[in-house]
């Protein structure tokens, strides 16, 4: 057994998400707010696409590493239509979706002994990824009475001589924050300034709600330079995370050492799902416009719902799927003769009695909070809250 994945921490919401899919499969009435997950099919035009390519022989065949050119170039041409970022497609490498972005990101700059910053609460992979290369996670601590938007402020606090990445996600995961576009320069200005490298997570990217917008840090930032990486992908854009098409942008020389890992690791991906990617960017943003409604209309229901229950507290997301609340007031209570000292054994009790799973917030780096995803049907989002309030209000 290697000494270095003993030390590697499983994915606590995809064990949330795979503990409350093996329950409902057993026939409980589980109701899963685990998953960071779409509930909607694949728009059509993107799947008759796939369809298409499983019956050209040309798609049964190695392509670059790097990903179909046709593909390379849609994200190129996307990248400047959503969010005014000007990149060759030869900087573009394709991946096995923007998890496997993130850790080849990683891989590809930092060494034993740098420090990587990341706001938390975190989405529980940054940390973990960091871990493989031998560098150093550095949590920093976002405030809720700031909507847990991080600031120069909790970064400059955070920053020391090692300090070589920040991870900036806007929207985030599992928060919902969306940085202001003033602040999102103002950090890529402390970033250069300080000639610290910034990992742009922008997988949220169309979602967001109310008078929030997202701006890409590189383009609002341009003195960062080179130093900065994007990664991206279709998962939650357009509802395809189990088709598995992520990527990565970057400087030239960054981008011929990804490459170069990833010939050696994986080689392509599956040409069909690249197939299907170029057909999701190269199309309209119609599907996308009426998801991000849904999840508007969701967002809206949970918050209400969530601050009607006593004891539960949530600052309103402005983007991506989730709602973040503080439970710290549920906490030594307690319910049907159980006590939970700690949100990971509330969401436990929670899933054994009224069948709703949650991530805890100890899987963030912020206990004492819970995650739901509001990416589910309206009508098990309302039950799944409803049985949280009953259970809640009978003590
Ligand atoms: N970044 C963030 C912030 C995410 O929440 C996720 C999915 N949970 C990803 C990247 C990766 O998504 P995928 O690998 O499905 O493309």
């Amino acid at each position: 057994m290697s000494d270095l994945l003993a030390g590697l921490a499983p994915s606590a919401t995809l064990a949330v998400d795979a503990k409350a899919k093996a329950l409902k499969a057993a026939g409980e009435p589980v109701i899963g707010y685990g998953a960071g997950e779409p509930n909607f099919s694949t728009p059509e035009h993107i799947v008759e696409a796939a369809a298409k390519a499983c019956l050209d022989p040309v798609n049964y065949k190695y392509t670059p590493t790097a990903g179909l050119p046709e593909l390379r170039d849609a994200i190129a041409f996307k990248s400047k239509r959503d969010s005014g970022l000007d990149i060759k497609a030869s900087q573009v490498l394709v991946t096995n979706g923007g998890k496997h972005a993130v850790a080849t990101a990683f891989m590809s700059v930092l060494n034993p002994g740098d420090e990587v910053l990341i706001p938390a609460p975190y989405w529980t992979t940054y940390p973990e990824a960091v871990y493989l290369t031998g560098a150093t996670a550095v949590p920093v601590m976002t405030s809720q009475a700031n909507g847990f938007r991080v600031t120069v402020e909790e970064l400059e606090r955070a920053r020391t001589k090692k300090t070589k990445l920040l991870v900036f996600v806007s929207p985030s995961n599992p928060s919902g924050a969306v940085v202001r576009p003033d602040d999102v320069a103002a950090i890529g200005a402390w970033a250069a300034e300080h000639d610290i490298w910034v990992l742009c997570d922008e997988i949220y990217e169309h979602l967001v709600y109310g008078d929030a917008t997202h701006v890409s840090l590189p383009v609002v930032s341009p003195e960062l330079g080179d130093r900065w990486i994007v990664v991206n992908g279709v998962a939650k854009t357009y509802a395809m995370t189990g088709w598995r098409v992520g990527w990565m942008i970057g400087a030239p020389d960054v981008m011929d050492a990804a490459v170069n890992y990833q010939s050696q690791t994986t080689s392509n991906i599956s040409n069909i799902s690249q197939r299907a990617a170029v057909a999701a960017l190269t199309g309209d943003l119609e599907a996308v416009g009426h998801m991000r409604d849904a999840f508007d209309r969701r967002r809206k229901t949970m918050l209400t719902m969530l601050n009607g229950i006593e004891g539960v507290h949530c600052t309103e997301p402005e983007g991506a799927f989730y709602c973040f609340p503080d439970i710290t007031g549920l906490l030594g209570r307690s319910f049907g003769g159980r006590v939970a000292s700690s949100s990971a054994e509330l969401a436990e009790t929670l899933l054994e009695t009224v069948k709703i799973a949650v991530v805890p917030g100890e899987a963030f780096g912020t206990p004492g909070y819970f995650r739901l995803s509001y990416a589910l049907g309206d009508d098990d989002l309302v039950e799944g809250l409803e049985r949280l309030g009953a259970f809640v209000a009978k003590g």
